[in-house]
């Protein structure tokens, strides 16, 4: 393996510039020539590559988002897009491709090596935690430290107006950033794709919270649920008490990476040089049990995300 490629694709997550400077600075390590693709499938497609030095990826190991910048294509999910892509490859030499991103962009690596002779590697970057293979994917660990902070400070001013407080964040189908994010800020009541909610249940224990005496009540919506705006009315309308929704968005994809982030994507951006090294392909790079580990990409995307009901179990506990 003499020349490989890294890019990042489908949505951006902090830490993918420390999964970046991984890449490229264990490949030159290596004796690897590192070219930067940008703008994820597009900008392969369109030949929009560099050659990486170390000195490209200093000072970024603490910046959120991502220097080679992100895309989604179109083109590239049709097979001759692929080809076009696999031509640009080609040309430029490139014998391994290293894909940052989430499911999506793993299963563009794996058709793009399904057809034709390029070895791929995915590492996942994506704050919702959606893939199953992984115990953590880069990103979820400082977004969950960002739903923290806006929960800190709408705790303050839910407990100066005695309101009930609906905070929103992202995950269609994981609700990990609700869950997580809900049992280390202490709300009241979480709400996930995984579990149905009973509307009932959820305004009596408002109400419960009220007659004891709380001062506040905060509830963690996963988007997948549902929109917080009509939750909040609904809930208002049925209980008597203010209600207010707080939408997160993109805010959450943002931020300087924690040190668990850059060290996870450290790792993995290694891992993944190194998987290559060994002329593997159709790879992902992951963490297990504390290990880190490469799993074939098939396999990857067929595994069927276990929820973790003792967890969420132990959030409700805690809650009450
Ligand atoms: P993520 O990687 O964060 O899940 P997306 O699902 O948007 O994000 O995927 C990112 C890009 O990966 C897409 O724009 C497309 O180029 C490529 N991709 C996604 N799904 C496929 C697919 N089934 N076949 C080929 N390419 C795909």
């Amino acid at each position: 393996m003499k020349t490989i490629g890294v890019l990042t694709s489908g949505g951006d997550a902090p830490g993918m510039n420390a999964a970046i400077r991984a890449v490229v600075r264990m490949g030159i390590a290596k004796g690897i020539k590192v070219m930067g693709i940008q703008r994820g499938y597009n900008g392969l497609i369109n030949g929009e590559i560099f050659e990486m030095n170390r000195t490209s990826v200093s000072d970024i190991i603490q910046r959120g988002g991502t220097i080679l910048k992100t895309a989604r294509s179109e083109e590239f999910k049709t097979e001759e897009g692929r080809k076009k892509a696999f031509n640009v490859l080609r040309v430029f030499g490139i014998e391994g491709l290293i894909v940052i991103g989430g499911d999506g962009s793993f299963r563009g690596a794996q058709l793009i090596s399904n057809e034709h002779t390029i070895k791929t590697v995915g590492v996942p970057g994506t704050i919702d935690n959606d893939l199953a293979y992984t115990d953590y994917s880069i990103g979820f660990d400082t977004a969950l430290n960002t739903v923290l902070d806006a929960i800190n400070k709408l705790r303050d001013t839910s407990t100066s107006h005695e309101r009930v407080s609906i905070v929103e964040v992202m995950g269609r189908k994981c609700g990990d950033i609700a869950l997580y994010s809900g049992l280390a800020g202490g709300a009241e009541s979480i709400i996930i794709p995984e579990k149905k909610y009973d509307f009932n249940e959820l305004c009596k224990t408002i109400i419960e919270g009220k007659v004891r005496g709380k001062m506040h009540n905060l509830i963690l919506l996963a988007e997948g649920v549902g929109g917080a705006e009509q939750l909040s009315k609904d809930i208002q309308e049925v209980t008597g008490i203010e209600t207010r929704a707080t939408v997160l968005g993109h805010i959450q994809r943002g931020g300087s990476p924690s040190a668990f982030d850059r060290v996870l994507a450290s790792k993995l951006g290694a891992k993944a040089v190194d998987v290559l090294i060994e002329e593997k392909s159709q790879r992902v790079v992951g963490i297990k049990n504390n290990e880190v580990v490469d799993i074939d990409i098939d396999e990857a995307l067929r595994t069927i995300r276990e929820f973790d009901e003792k967890f969420y179990e132990l959030a409700n506990i805690l809650s009450l």
